[in-house]
């Protein structure tokens, strides 16, 4: 078995594991191996151990590695879509993680008409404020909720979140629970079903899917380090 194929199956173990602890009660969890940086023979032997969904977070580097890798691989878009970006990324993804603002939502919205598409989304929230983070204070996500739903191309099925940085995965917890009750409280108020939850990265993963999480998005711990080194195409290994 290759490392990455022995990382992938310690952490299927482990999301395993903290779902059958997880008191939540999360009713599924997928993992989202996150490929970003990594070439698309590393997507390779993940599909060969039997793992199809990835997660990329920069449409040019998608764009170029999606068709390199085998057609059976899934893909999330996780990053901070750009306006200017929404048509290429549009037919790439199954889904967009981060969507984090109004404006692009209606810029998703738009663009989903023309192409024909129906994008399932996520809304990004600040849960914590954090000045240098995307997405939407939990305040702004309910002033707009409404108008969102408005939107009828898209498929709004859940909120995702990054936390502070902190070494210690219980330092997460808090902004999990706080995304989790929000949730709920976005569903009960505007009778909107809102089943998942992205959250949870390397280094707090487990702690996520104790508090709810339905997709956990997990790169270095599968694909080793992102040392600085980017994959582009025609760069050999
Ligand atoms: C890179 C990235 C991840 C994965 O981070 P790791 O710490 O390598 O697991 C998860 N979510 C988002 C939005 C990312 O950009």
């Amino acid at each position: 078995m290759s490392d990455i194929a022995g990382r992938l199956d310690a952490i299927l173990e482990k999301v395993a594991g903290a779902r059958r602890s997880a008191d939540a009660g999360s009713a599924s969890v997928e993992l989202v191996a996150v490929s970003k940086t990594h070439a698309p023979e590393a997507v390779s032997e993940i599909v060969q151990a039997g793992h199809l969904l990835f997660g990329e977070s920069r449409v040019q580097e998608a764009r170029a590695k999606i068709p390199l890798c085998p057609a059976r691989a899934r893909w999330h878009f996780i990053g901070h879509l750009q306006s200017n970006k929404v048509r290429a990324a549009l037919p790439l993804f199954e889904m967009f993680h981060a969507v984090d603002s109004l404006e692009l939502a209606r810029d998703i919205d738009r663009i989903a008409a023309e192409l024909g598409l129906h994008p399932r989304i996520l809304l990004e929230v600040n849960v914590a404020g954090e000045s240098s983070k995307h997405g939407f204070s939990p305040g702004k996500l309910r002033e707009q909720f409404e108008a969102l739903l408005g939107l009828e191309r898209l498929q709004i099925e859940g909120l995702m979140t990054i936390p502070p940085f902190a070494p210690e995965p219980e330092e997460s917890r808090p902004y999990f629970a706080q995304l989790r009750t929000l949730r709920e409280e976005l569903s009960t108020t505007f009778s909107a079903g809102l089943p998942h939850l992205s959250m949870g990265m390397s280094g707090d993963f487990v702690v996520a899917i104790e508090e709810g999480a339905t997709f956990v998005r997990v790169g270095s711990a599968i694909f080793g380090e992102r040392s600085g080194k980017v994959w582009r195409p025609g760069a050999s290994e």
